[in-house]
This record gives C-alpha cells, sequence and structure tokens, in this order.
C-alpha cells in the first residue's frame, strides 16, 4: 500500500521539479519555437486542389451546407462552383462567402459519383 503511494508520490514529486526546473529555465520547446520549426502546417481538407476531398452528390451537398466561417456564421456558397482539371481529375470548387465578416473561402472537392449520376446542371 505504501509502496504505491510512495511510487506515486515520487511521481509527482519528479514532475513538480521538471515542471519548476522547466519554468525557471525553459528546458521544453514552446508552441512558437514549434511552429517556426515546422516547415508548413498541414492543410485542411479541400482547401487546395492536392487536397481535395473525394465526395459524391450526396456528399457535395452536404458540404455545401456545413462550411462555418472562421466567426461561427454559416457560410454561402456562390453559384454551383466552377470546374477544374487537377493531376487528371476534374474538380469541383466550391467558393463561400461570410456574410458576417466577408471572409471567403474555396473549397476543393473531386466528384466520385458513379458516371450514370453525375447529371451537369
Ligand atoms: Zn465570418
Amino acid at each position: 500500500m505504501w509502496t504505491v503511494i510512495g511510487t506515486i508520490l515520487i511521481a509527482l514529486a519528479s514532475v513538480g521539479t521538471g515542471l519548476l526546473i522547466d519554468r525557471r529555465w525553459g528546458v521544453l520547446p514552446r508552441n512558437a519555437g514549434l511552429a517556426a520549426g515546422k516547415p508548413k502546417l498541414l492543410e485542411a481538407p479541400g482547401a487546395t486542389p492536392a487536397s481535395a476531398i473525394p465526395a459524391s452528390i450526396g456528399e457535395i451537398e452536404r458540404l455545401r451546407r456545413a462550411q462555418h466561417c472562421t466567426c461561427r456564421t454559416a457560410m454561402d456558397v456562390s453559384a454551383d462552383g466552377d470546374r477544374v482539371t487537377y493531376g487528371g481529375h476534374e474538380l469541383l470548387v466550391l467558393r463561400f462567402a461570410c456574410a458576417r465578416c466577408g471572409a471567403t473561402r474555396s473549397l476543393y472537392v473531386r466528384d466520385q459519383s458513379p458516371a450514370t449520376a453525375v447529371a451537369a446542371p
């Protein structure tokens, strides 16, 4: 029983000492340092043609309705979107705008629907 409690206390004391040392001398890397060390942050899915989201017609409709701005307002999709070709695939580019703060965003989607279901409007 006391062995367990003693072990826990020693572990807590070690962690506490480590935190105190880090606070005093800054041993552990900070978030800013980590971010600066990384060449590039990962992009959000669909933010670029290279990270296009594979989606069926139904999923595309869901994506159209599911976009929220960083100000937490639901974003409006403008028109039907453009079609571009990237890496041999045809991508649908959905363009969104925030009615509240005016922010815009493009979402790249790779249409995964069966060819028979694709009906260009
Ligand atoms: Zn906004």
